[in-house]
């Protein structure tokens, strides 16, 4: 079947696989509603797996400490039983509504996704890294050039480059450098803007020849060939030019957040927030709903667990809508178990 031609069918799109996008799946396939859930990044998580994966969040009930990544493992594993179909890289450009009164989801991949309700678990807009301003940068992307790492094993043996000052930037320069044949950091400043003990960490590994800043210094272009790096040249603040052997560039710069198309479906947009009706969640476009981080009503706290309610919240209220005419009977987990 062909994505791009033949339009998927399901009960719910979820926008966003960030923590509160991914208890969404959960809440609706509690009362057996299946999900299609969609990510402008490649993985899920949001905010969690792409910003601070490897830090403690200590308010999440229940869990007196646990990692970002860990805490998003978690949530797929729960919304696992309900077999949630997740579209991945890939930007929702536009929701609009049918003369049945189903809403049809457009992506920038050319998916197409048919639906009884929307939930907006989108945060502050879809994630996209802030990249370098080199030439020709495209053609590395994917290939030499990387905005996160997934998987720490594919840079075995490789020369890697890594540019930022920040947390990533530190982070993966000394958790590369057990296993790279080369790590050299590239900052623009001397001085580091990351948790302190990583970059007394990363001093050390320095000191014993494992890694090799190259401070203060900017990228200023890519040497290769076919999408493969040869090398990454760097220039120093007079603009003297320095060649670095290169298999990976890695450029740390942060991620931005564009609001971007949700802007234009219609909403009532506050502050770049998404107000709803906090009693189920609902924009003021019927069937359309906004959760966790961009939803916007008296009394929001921008805390995960406040998004675990309102993706119950939301996921109650649009029942009667998925379902015409079927009565809800308000049941404790407890008692129905996991509604398969
Ligand atoms: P997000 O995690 O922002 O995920 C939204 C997802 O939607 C993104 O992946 C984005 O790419 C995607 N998206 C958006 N628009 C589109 C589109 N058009 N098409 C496709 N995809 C789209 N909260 C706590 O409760 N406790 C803490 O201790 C805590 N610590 C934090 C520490 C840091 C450093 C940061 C940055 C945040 C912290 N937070 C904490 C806040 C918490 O991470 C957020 O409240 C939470 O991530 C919100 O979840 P979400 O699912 O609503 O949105």
């Amino acid at each position: 079947m062909n994505a791009a031609t033949q339009p998927l069918e399901t009960e719910v799109v979820i926008v966003g696989a960030g923590p509160v996008g991914l208890f969404a799946v959960f809440q609706c396939g509690m009362l057996k509603m299946r999900c299609h859930v969609i990510d402008a990044l490649e993985a899920i998580g949001g905010q969690c797996a792409a910003l601070y994966p490897e830090k403690p969040i200590y308010d999440i009930p229940a869990f007196p400490r646990i990692e970002g990544l860990e805490l998003i493992e978690r949530l797929e594993q729960q919304a696992a039983p309900f077999h949630p179909i997740y579209h991945l890289g890939q930007q929702v450009v536009a929701v609009s509504r049918l003369a049945d009164d189903r809403f049809q989801v457009e992506t920038s991949a050319g998916t197409t996704i048919l639906c009884r309700a929307v939930i907006l678990a989108a945060g502050a807009g879809a994630f996209g890294p802030n990249r370098p301003p080199l030439k020709g940068l495209e053609a590395y992307e994917g290939t030499s050039v990387f905005y996160m790492v997934r998987r720490r094993e594919d840079f075995r043996g490789k020369r890697v480059v890594i540019a930022g000052g920040g947390d990533s930037a530190v982070d993966w320069a000394v958790s590369l450098a057990e296993l790279a044949a080369s790590v050299q950091v590239i900052h623009r400043r001397d001085k580091f803007r990351a948790a302190p003990d990583m970059v007394e960490r990363m001093q050390a590994l320095t000191e014993a020849g494992k890694l090799e800043l190259v401070v203060p210094y900017q990228l200023s272009a890519l040497e290769g060939e076919g999408g493969r790096l040869s090398a990454v040249i760097v220039a120093d603040l007079d603009g003297q030019e320095k060649r670095l052997k290169a298999d990976v560039l890695l450029p740390f710069f942060g991620l931005a957040a564009k609001l971007g198309p949700i802007a234009e479906w219609g909403l009532e947009i506050d502050k770049h927030l998404v107000r709803v009706d906090p009693t189920g969640c609902e924009t003021n476009q019927p069937g359309i709903y906004a959760i966790g981080d961009l939803a916007q009503y008296p009394g929001k706290l921008k805390l995960i667990l406040q998004g675990f309610s309102e993706a119950a919240m939301a996921a109650h209220h649009m029942y009667g809508r998925v379902f015409p005419g079927e009565a809800l009977h308000f049941e404790h987990s407890t008692t129905k178990g996991l509604a398969l």
